[in-house]
């Protein structure tokens, strides 16, 4: 019975127009790599055909698998999602949007050959980025890596072939508020970059707006420092200090027989205290929140279902009975709610 040696993971998202295309180049791309692969595309509670598609692709072969989520859990969840069942010794994690080339992945496989634990892709160009994406993302891992114990790597995204202990410990990791290229960093181990140039989007838009860009970037902060509920702490004692020398002042001015005019003053520094009380409290919210979804410890995601074929193959020893995956699934989150 062989075992399977890569399993992909591809998270899609409304990707109909790219999936055939990604999904061609990716085969032959592992075949190149190894007879014993299984490419699993998790559809992200698309609302176009992408599914159609997935089944139509699953359909045709049986390395081909499609796990559909009852609904949008966002891009990190998916992934989470597709590692969960993936099988093979080294996973392959890889947009669907052919911005990452899956003609890197037999050097990915030569570097892992010489002992590392993880291969990622490092940008050294991206194509048919806006600037602003580019300018902000550059400022975001600068501050990130300020206030993060972790060092993460700049101009990374989730593009990364990994062994098999890496994601067992990745998949065990609980937390609901994901940010995968942080997380495989906290791991450790052996981790190689690949520079690679970041391709445009064969086709599609980008499913990151601003909103969940800024979401993503407070999810990397919060998961990977709690630095700034110490700065917090110091704002508002530094604020205090100012009131107590407003304070010291407005005395001083009383005991010199000054009465003070002063309503433009008290107001300047109502609002800068109330400015900075609401700052902090905001800080304060942001971890709180998470801390609240985390402790109701609801399932990372929902799979609705898997499309695989179940025709006997030489491989199919290896991949786990649908049913099996499905209930095994059920039963993991079942115990997980009455823990
Ligand atoms: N994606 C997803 N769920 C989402 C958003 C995105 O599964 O809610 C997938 C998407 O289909 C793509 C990958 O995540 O395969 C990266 O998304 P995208 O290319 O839109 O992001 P960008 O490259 O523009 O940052
Ligand atoms: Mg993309």
């Amino acid at each position: 019975m062989s075992k399977i040696r890569l399993s992909v993971v591809a998270p899609c998202y409304n990707e109909e127009a790219v999936l055939e295309q990604f999904v061609q180049r990716l085969s032959k791309a592992c075949a190149d790599a190894t007879d014993f692969y299984e490419i699993l595309l998790v559809d992200d509670g698309s609302s176009d055909r992408t599914w159609s598609v997935i089944e139509g692709l699953a359909d045709q072969d049986h390395r081909i698998a499609g796990i559909q989520l009852f609904r949008n859990h966002g891009h990190q969840l998916a992934v989470t999602a597709g590692l969960s069942i993936a099988k093979g010794e080294r996973i392959l994690l890889i947009d669907a949007d052919l911005q990452d080339p899956p003609e890197l992945l037999s050097a990915m496989m030569a570097i892992m050959d010489e002992g590392a634990d993880v291969v990622y892709g490092k940008r050294i160009s991206r194509a048919g980025e806006t600037t602003f994406k580019l300018l902000t993302a550059a400022a975001f891992y600068r501050l990130l890596n300020r206030l993060s114990s972790v060092p993460i790597p700049q101009d990374t995204g989730d593009f990364r072939l990994m062994s098999r202990p890496v994601v067992d410990i990745l998949v065990a990791m609980p937390e609901q508020h994901r940010f995968i290229r942080g997380m495989v960093s906290w791991i450790g181990g052996r981790q190689v970059a690949l520079p690679y140039a970041r391709d445009a989007r064969f086709a599609g838009s980008t499913k990151y707006p601003l909103r969940k860009m800024i979401s993503f970037a407070l999810d990397a902060l919060t998961s990977f420092s709690t630095k700034p509920l110490r700065a917090a702490v110091w704002l508002g004692l530094m604020s205090s200090l100012f009131a107590f020398a407003i304070l010291a002042y407005a005395v001083y001015q009383w005991s010199a027989g000054n009465v003070v005019p002063g309503w433009a003053s008290s107001l300047v520094a109502i609002s800068f205290f109330s400015g900075t009380q609401l700052f902090v409290m905001g800080v304060f919210g942001e971890y709180l929140g998470r801390v609240v979804q985390e402790v109701k410890r609801r399932p990372l995601f929902t799979i609705g279902q898997i499309r695989r074929k179940t025709v006997a193959t030489e491989i199919s020893g290896d991949i786990r009975d649908l049913q099996t995956t499905v209930e095994n699934y059920q039963a993991s989150q079942g115990k997980r709610a009455s823990q």
